[in-house]
């Protein structure tokens, strides 16, 4: 197993507190190829370790302890590690190990320096630096919509309770092989039109981006960001690799987005 964490002291302690216990149980650490990746902090730590890990995605898992607010992607809390490193001993001595699997989002970036790809867990953004983005929108080879406005937000499932859905997109179950498409304050009047609804692409579907103008892009891939002026093309589909998460206890996804987004229900 390895564990990758926030940096802040709650996050520090908890993972000290991991590896003795982990250490007492005989759960060997191993960084380069752990079979188990836990992440302690937020969401945005498990981003990092997603990252970290993607080339691996095929032989390892990830769970995350939250020292802060429940997360969608961290459900463990630190009173409840010594719980999770039974759990991890458990399952290490009785495999295969029980996961969820996750569709994660795949780009393909054309520059005139050649291609590259990436993987994204909740999501890729592209917007116009220093302009409005103008760019043509193209689903399965065909031209859809010419779109002016701040930028296109392409999220996964698990992503979809991320920024997706500040642009009031659609929130999706993690068991659906989808992307989702979502506008950023598009331009909408007489002469300019695009959909300015939220779209939810099946796997085997892709949608391209093509920019109308020469200018310095922003990109983001979650968390990571880089600004681009020569970006020919876009092309985003759902990956063929997925995302496994251990699971040694139910938590449903329907139950946590209430408890991130509703709370007590009052009645
Ligand atoms: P950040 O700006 O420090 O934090 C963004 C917030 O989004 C954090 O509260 C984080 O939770 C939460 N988050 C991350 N993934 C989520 C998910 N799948 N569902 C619900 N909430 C989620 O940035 P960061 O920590 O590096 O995370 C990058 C992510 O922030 C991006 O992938 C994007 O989804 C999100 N973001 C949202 C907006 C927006 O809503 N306007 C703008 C930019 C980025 P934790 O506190 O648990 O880490």
């Amino acid at each position: 197993y390895n564990v990758v964490h926030r940096g802040d002291a709650i996050s520090v302690q908890t993972k000290d507190r991991f590896h003795e216990l982990a250490a007492g149980r005989g759960l060997v650490l191993d960084p380069e190829q752990p079979d188990i990746v836990v992440s302690v902090g937020g969401d945005g730590t498990m981003l990092h370790a997603f990252h970290l890990y993607k080339e691996q995605l095929e032989t390892t898992s990830f769970v995350g302890i939250h020292t802060g607010h429940l997360g969608f992607y961290a459900d463990w809390k630190p009173g409840e590690i010594e719980l999770l490193v039974d759990s991890m001993a458990a399952a290490m001595s009785c495999p295969p190990l029980k996961t969820v699997k996750y569709p994660v989002v795949q780009i393909q970036i054309e520059t005139e320096r050649g291609t590259q790809t990436h993987l994204a867990l909740n999501e890729f953004t592209l917007k116009g630096g220093e302009a409005t983005l103008v760019a043509e929108l193209h689903i399965n080879d065909e031209l859809f919509e010419m779109f002016r406005g701040d930028g296109i937000c392409i999220s996964t499932p698990s992503g979809s309770t991320g920024y997706n859905k500040s642009l009031t997109g659609a929130i999706l179950h993690p068991s659906l092989d989808a992307i989702q498409i979502a506008e950023m304050a598009s331009l909408n009047n007489r002469l300019y039109r695009s959909l300015g609804s939220s779209m939810v692409l099946p796997k085997h579907h892709h949608c391209d981006i093509y920019p109308k103008k020469k200018m310095n892009m922003l990109l983001t891939i979650d968390h990571l960001n880089v600004q681009m002026n020569d970006i020919v093309s876009i092309r985003s589909m759902v990956a063929e690799e997925k995302v496994s998460f251990a699971r040694f206890r139910p938590f449903p996804f329907w139950n946590r987005v209430r408890e991130a987004f509703i709370g007590e229900i009052v009645e």
